[in-house]
């Protein structure tokens, strides 16, 4: 471990029970409670991609999937 590393926390899975290291940030937004620029953001391991986004597709909340790396704010 070297302190003086700036590293930022590594980001993990948002499916419930996954601690695997995000790869994807599915960016999303409910029109019902946010303003339509607005974007949430979970974060998805390899295997929960499809998952994640198949919930959120299937509410009409998915605006984009982006590799983890693209994630410049983090408003989630
Ligand atoms: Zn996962």
């Amino acid at each position: 471990m070297n302190a003086s590393d700036e590293a930022a926390e590594p980001l993990l899975c948002s499916a419930k029970g996954c601690r695997e290291t995000a790869v994807w940030a599915l960016r999303w937004n409910n029109p019902k409670i946010h303003t339509p620029e607005r974007r949430k953001v979970w974060l998805a391991c390899a295997d929960h991609r499809e998952h994640l986004a198949d919930f959120l597709g299937r509410r009409g909340f998915l605006r984009e999937v982006v590799p983890v790396e693209e994630l410049t704010e983090h408003d989630g």
